[in-house]
């Protein structure tokens, strides 16, 4: 091989050619989003059929077209998958990141910021302080608070277990125990076991009525397991359950784990952003009192994948459990100041990533342009059109419903004569999937089979709701 280490490098491109190559994706992505709703909400494909389409091989010895690449990703690659932001996918919980979002994401990605250090990203650092301080307000969270941005909710649940632990015991300790509700979301199980807790170390809690979990079952288990010696460590709360919606007692769950010395984990990550509207903020009332919340901009803020956040009340906890310093980032060392407000800060030192985007910039770009107020309305609108949907389903004698509307989120099922209509709901959402009129997903509640809704995109009008509940009362079952 001759190498040129004189001449410039083969994968530099003169700035015509950039803006061209450029153009072509712009032009993709504005149709894409300005013609969301005319496409199908869904396209999936086996995978034999998907390697049909891409046939297995080595990639190409020399190089090929941009333009010949990028129309194959979307005729073949792209097309295939849920589009989560479609008018009528109300499946699983849904995404329809803004415009300004994707083109923070854009500058963010083209700029390549480490934001894991302040001396490699004195700006995008300050930027995600300041969003970091806007949650801390919208929650009403002191200023001691601090936290970080990660790549979901999964992660700031683990970083949430993991800082709560180093606090308290600094090191495993066998005997410590966790205690979730039925409806807790399964990240922190998985949390659980990544940290090396065994799984007869989780207790599942019981629901009430309203499937929120029982305190007093609560506070029954943490009991029995002190006689048994054992540690009780850990509550988690969901603040907005992935099934139903539901809210734990935030108040009295706050004041189990201050009597009993346990730690708060508050998993926000559905609902937490629902305190920018009036109505939200009386349903997560006490959230503020946790000693962590995780919250998921990539849900309920109209984020694009991946944003997440941690946020841990007293904040000074999350770089006592993470701070190290390797001797090659010695330069990277934050001069130690009086005044804790005025501290240069390495997000490194908050979480797991050394490396990360700067996750900061697409939040701030897009709350700064619409302004807080349009978020709060939006997201008011998803829990007004669960309400709509769910006086439809009590007047619709051909639905039953299952749970009632919380924070965007109803489930249901069509009435089937005779048997319990788990193979006829079943046989619904997949017909409804295939014919690219809608996304809807399903769940079990108290055993039972169910249709869920969960109405996050800010797209999503009530003829669209109507549609589709039309549609599953109408469709022959048999
Ligand atoms: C979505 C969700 C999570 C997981 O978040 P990811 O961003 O998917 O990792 C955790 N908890 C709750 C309540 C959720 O709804």
């Amino acid at each position: 091989m001759d190498f040129d280490s004189d001449g410039p490098s083969e994968f530099e491109l003169d700035r015509a050619e950039m803006r061209r190559m450029a153009e072509r994706v712009v032009e993709a992505l504005v149709e894409r989003h300005a013609a969301v709703g005319e496409q199908p909400a869904w396209r999936c494909a086996s995978r034999s059929e998907m390697r049909e389409r891409l046939p297995p091989g080595e990639p190409p010895r020399e190089g090929e077209s941009f333009d010949d690449i990028v129309d194959h990703l979307e005729e073949h690659v792209l097309e295939y998958a849920g589009r989560i932001d479609h008018p009528r996918f109300f499946a699983f919980v849904p995404s329809s990141p803004t415009w300004p979002a994707i083109l923070g994401d854009v500058l963010a990605t083209g700029y390549n910021v480490f934001a894991g250090t302040w001396l490699e990203s004195a700006g995008p650092s300050a930027v995600e302080l300041d969003v970091l301080g806007w949650f801390r307000e919208w929650i009403g969270y002191p200023g001691e608070a601090a936290g970080l941005l990660t790549s979901g909710g999964s992660a700031a649940n683990l970083t949430a277990l993991s800082c709560a632990r180093l606090h308290r015991y600094g090191a495993h300790d066998p005997r410590a125990v966790i205690y979730v509700s039925e409806h807790t979301h399964s990240s922190i199980e998985r949390a659980a076991r990544i940290l090396g807790f065994a799984g007869d170390r989780i207790r599942t809690v019981p629901v009430d009525a309203d499937f929120r979990m029982d305190c007093d079952a609560l506070e029954a288990v943490i009991a029995r397991d002190r006689g048994a010696d054992l540690d009780p460590f850990l509550i988690v709360e969901t603040a907005g359950t992935t099934n139903t919606g539901a809210v734990d007692p935030l108040g009295e769950l706050a004041a189990i784990a201050r009597r009993d010395d346990l730690w708060l984990h508050a998993d926000a990550a559905y609902g937490g952003f629902a305190v920018l509207c009036e109505r939200g903020r009386t349903a997560l009332a006490g959230l503020e009192e946790a000693d962590s919340i995780t919250l998921d901009p990539h849900k309920w803020l109209y984020q694009p994948y991946e944003a997440g956040c941690l946020l841990v009340r007293e904040g000074a906890r999350l770089e006592r459990a993470f701070h190290i310093m390797p001797d090659y980032l010695q330069d990277t060392a934050v001069p130690s100041e009086a005044v804790p407000d005025n501290a240069e800060v390495n997000f490194a030192d908050r979480g797991l990533q050394l490396t990360r985007a700067a996750r900061a910039l697409k939040i701030w770009l897009s709350v700064r342009y619409y302004g807080t107020a349009a978020f709060g309305r939006q997201i008011e609108r998803s829990i007004e059109l669960a309400e709509r949907a769910e006086d439809h389903i009590v007047g619709n004698p051909k639905l039953e419903l299952v749970s009632p509307a919380r924070l965007g989120i109803i489930c249901f099922r069509r009435r089937v004569e005779g048997a319990g209509g788990e193979a006829e709901n079943r046989l619904l959402v997949r017909e409804l999937c295939d014919s690219g009129l809608g996304m809807i997903s399903s769940t079990r509640i108290r055993g039972r089979y169910a249709l869920r809704f969960c109405l996050l995109n800010h797209r999503i009008r009530w003829e669209d709701v109507e549609r589709i509940l039309v549609w599953l009362s109408e469709r022959p079952t048999n």
